[in-house]
């Protein structure tokens, strides 16, 4: 690597724990420079929060965020994970075409990765060419962004950079560089790397290491590892709860997807519920439906069960008690998953308290909402404004193919509503600060990715972001961008794009 690469770059100051970590937890791997980078988005704000200086990062941002120039600082490397693919254990995947530049304390002390996603080869690149193509950045820049501004925990979008070189996949297509901003990259596939490896010394090592920098109140336990477990469980049941109220999608919740910190890593294939539909699947590679939306809950504690199985040796010494720890803990999951999720389907339907009736309450409203073909988002949004001011109905009722099915439920959820103090407006209030009037469409991600690359368009992006930066808010300029799509509009299948 010549100096001159590392030379006169904005200042981020590092600090990088992981790179600590024995030699076989990474590879070190330069991003490879590009050909001409250029600059499609700087997430000023991001970077301010991460304590960097925007101003000055942003001069240098296409240099750096494509990986030509490496700040001074930072210690580019890959990361060792394993990963059950759709249920198919793979002892070595790793980060084919991701480089973790470095890690920086944000301002309120909490550890943040930059990552350059798409930089180039790594030694565990395989077959890959370690390149992103334009769409999958577009659509990780929007979504990741979004989920965070919708309130979920999820990695954030630091900069999107076209390179100015070609990748080779079905066509021809723009490559590109995203900056993702984690709270730090360590998957379930990370544990079971370790563990594959019979490295139960790893293990530990990384198990520490977890508590130390994402759960450090568990120091010091009588029994950290059990602990852990429970963490990362109570984490995954919280995050994806938060999934189906806002109707994402994952499409590939496999476990080098799924990030022990509990935030939502991977937007590869994932997309939003239109009309309301459990058994919705995007993803072109999902065939079987593995991680459709409703399965979702389910192979989150699947997941929890290959996180608990690389512990086992860290529960107890003795095999059968620590199974027993473990599926006491992963039995956890369900209960905890339910109650996240009817607590937010209570406060979507603008209840405050809690009676026995709620879960048939909001089940009734989902299966009218499926037999009736209504859009997930829209009816929920409508109902606060059903809430305020009973004219609102038709508008609601509009949403559903067979509007006789709503009454019934609206009168009984009424009848719900006037058991509790809130007047009308309040509770309206209240719901759309959880039901948003804006999520990223599929159709307009199609839309925004298109014009990008056939005309180097960038306009509907920035709308899309703009707009998805408060989606709470109704901001009747972008109307149009809160629409279902039109059938001919409508996305049937998202893909990979690896
Ligand atoms: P993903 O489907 O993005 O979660 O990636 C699954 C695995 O494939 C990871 O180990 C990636 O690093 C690797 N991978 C995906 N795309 C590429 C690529 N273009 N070049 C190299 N490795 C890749
Ligand atoms: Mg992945």
């Amino acid at each position: 690597m010549t100096l001159s690469r590392r030379e006169n770059a904005a200042p981020i100051p590092f600090d990088n724990s992981y790179a600590r970590l024995p030699g076989h937890f990474h590879a070190r791997a330069d991003p490879t420079p590009v050909a001409e980078p250029w600059l499609i988005k700087f997430n000023r704000g991001l970077a301010e929060e991460l304590g960097l200086d925007g101003a000055v990062l942003e001069k240098d941002a296409a240099a750096i965020f494509s990986g030509n120039r490496i700040p001074e600082g930072a210690e580019p490397l890959g990361m060792a994970y394993a990963g059950h693919q759709f249920g198919q254990f793979v002892p070595l995947l790793g980060d084919g075409r991701a480089i973790l530049l470095g890690e920086v304390i944000d301002r309120v002390g909490r550890r943040r990765d930059i990552q350059l996603k798409g930089a180039g080869k790594t030694p565990y690149s395989r077959r890959g060419d370690g390149r992103a193509a334009l769409g999958p950045v577009l659509r990780e820049y929007i979504v990741s962004e979004a989920m965070h501004a919708l309130g979920i925990p999820a990695t954030r979008a630091l900069a999107a950079v076209v390179t100015g070189e070609p990748v080779y996949r079905e066509e021809v297509l723009p490559g590109a560089v995203l900056t993702r901003v984690a709270a730090s990259h360590i998957r379930v596939g990370t544990f079971q790397f370790l563990a594959a490896r019979g490295d139960t010394d790893g293990v530990r090592t990384l198990a520490d290491y977890v508590i130390d920098r994402h759960y450090p109140h568990l120091k010091g336990s009588s029994r950290p590892y059990a602990d852990l477990l429970e963490a990362v469980i109570g984490a995954q049941a919280q995050l994806i709860a938060g999934w189906l109220h806002v109707g994402f999608i994952h499409g590939v919740m496999n476990t080098d997807n799924c990030a022990v910190s509990g935030e939502t890593i991977d937007f590869g294939p994932c997309a939003f519920l239109d009309a309301y539909d459990p058994t919705k699947v995007f993803s072109s590679i999902d065939r079987g439906g593995r991680y459709a939306y409703a399965s979702q809950p389910a192979i989150g504690q699947w997941n929890m069960a290959r996180l608990a199985e690389t512990l086992l040796p860290l529960l107890d010494p003795e095999p059968s008690e620590a199974v027993n720890i473990a599926n006491d803990l992963i039995a956890g999951f369900g209960p905890r998953f339910q109650a996240h999720w009817l607590d937010g389907m209570r406060r979507k339907i603008g209840l405050e308290t809690s009676e026995d009736g709620d879960l048939d309450l909001v089940q009734a409203l989902l299966s009218a909402m499926h037999s009736g073909g209504a859009d997930y988002t829209l009816t929920f949004r409508r109902l606060c404004d059903a809430a305020e001011v009973e004219t609102g109905d038709a508008a609601l009722s509009g949403l559903f193919a067979d509007p006789a099915a709503l009454h019934g439920w609206l009168s009984n959820w009424r009848a719900r509503c006037e058991r509790e103090p809130p007047t009308g407006n309040q509770r309206a209030k209240a719901m759309r600060c959880v039901n948003p009037a804006f999520i990223p469409r599929n159709h307009r991600i199609e839309q925004a990715i298109l014009a990008a690359r056939m005309d180097g368009d960038f306009s509907l992006f920035e709308a899309l972001v703009e707009a998805l930066a408060n989606p709470y808010q109704d901001q009747p300029k972008f109307a149009p961008l809160a629409q279902p799509p039109q059938p001919e509009e409508e996305v049937l299948q998202t893909f990979c794009g690896t």
